[in-house]
């Protein structure tokens, strides 16, 4: 849930109609994320609601003068 945020109209469009393929979209009144298709006269929304967390991450990288400090530490012992 990390990853999510607001889903923003402006983000991403849509280049084909989901149901007829068609390549002529206008945006259309309905909401901010809705399109109409010219062709099959459909009109449909488009959300990208973000991403879930993975379930497995990679530890955080450490800061420079902590890899210094630590880089420092493995030499001098
Ligand atoms: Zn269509």
């Amino acid at each position: 849930m990390k990853f999510r945020r607001k889903p923003n109209p402006n983000r991403n469009h849509p280049l084909h109609c989901p149901y007829c393929a068609s390549e002529e979209l206008f945006p259309a009144e309905e909401s901010d994320f809705a399109w109409s298709c010219v062709a099959c006269l459909r009109v449909f929304e488009v959300l990208f609601h973000g991403q879930n967390a993975p379930e497995h991450q990679p530890e955080p990288a450490l800061s420079t003068s902590e890899a210094i400090a630590r880089s420092v530490a493995k030499v001098k012992a």
